[in-house]
């Protein structure tokens, strides 16, 4: 089944995705970590998409669409869109490459989480920028102080973490990103998760959704 996990910044997309891929071998399409490598990769669309990034504001749609059709057409067995769509016109853009592929969607996740453990979340947490796993200051330390356990890679703070941009993310996930649930209950495939408990529990919870 191919799925859509959305929700705020600090939701939990990136880890439910990281067990679906290990446990379901489903593949993770994340629009953010595609801008990320590109970023790494000073390619063209990475410089576009810094601009925007840094300020914690959301890369134009034209840019995301393109991107996100290139990555569909290699025909995916069963993927993750994560991150992706979040706004209307990229949720309806969707729509259209979908048809045109015939490729279809069985559901829309959406991760509910209190606003202030968003904030927590996100201001606590930490990435190794060799190997992307995920940490948090306090609910999950590296074992040695700014090294990865899994590869030995530097863990940093996403530029995007920091407090000031944390904000304007917030704002721009209510404006912009929030709408998408009345746009997918529309569409019947809307199911919403608590994504406030244990990462095993949410993802237990994911797993009877898609079986
Ligand atoms: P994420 O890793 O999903 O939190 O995304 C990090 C940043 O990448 C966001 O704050 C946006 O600037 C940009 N981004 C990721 N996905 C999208 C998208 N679907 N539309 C626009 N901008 C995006």
């Amino acid at each position: 089944m191919n799925l859509i996990l959305f929700g705020a910044p600090g939701a939990g997309k990136g880890t439910q995705s990281s067990l679906l891929i290990e446990r379901h071998g489903m593949t993770q399409i994340s629009t953010g970590d595609l801008f990320r490598a590109a970023i790494k990769g000073q390619t063209d669309l990475g410089k576009k998409a810094q601009e925007y990034m840094d300020k914690g504001q959301l890369v134009p749609d034209s840019i995301v669409i393109g991107m996100v059709e290139e990555v569909l057409a290699k025909g995916l067995k069963s993927f993750i869109l994560d991150g992706f769509p979040r706004t209307v016109a990229q949720a309806e853009a969707l729509e259209e490459l979908l048809k045109k592929m015939n490729i279809s969607i069985g559901k829309a996740i959406f991760l509910e989480v209190p606003m202030g453990i968003l904030m927590d979340r996100l201001t606590g947490r930490r990435v190794c920028k060799s190997c992307g796993t995920v940490y948090h200051v306090a609910s999950k330390p590296p074992k040695m102080e700014g090294k990865c356990d899994v590869c030995g890679g530097e863990v940093v703070q996403r530029n995007d973490d920091k407090a000031d941009v944390i904000e304007t993310r917030l704002k721009t996930y209510h404006e912009f990103t929030s709408p998408l649930k009345e746009f997918y209950k529309k569409s019947g495939k809307y199911v919403e998760v608590d994504g406030n408990r244990d990462t095993e529990e949410v993802y237990k919870e994911i797993d009877k959704i898609i079986k």
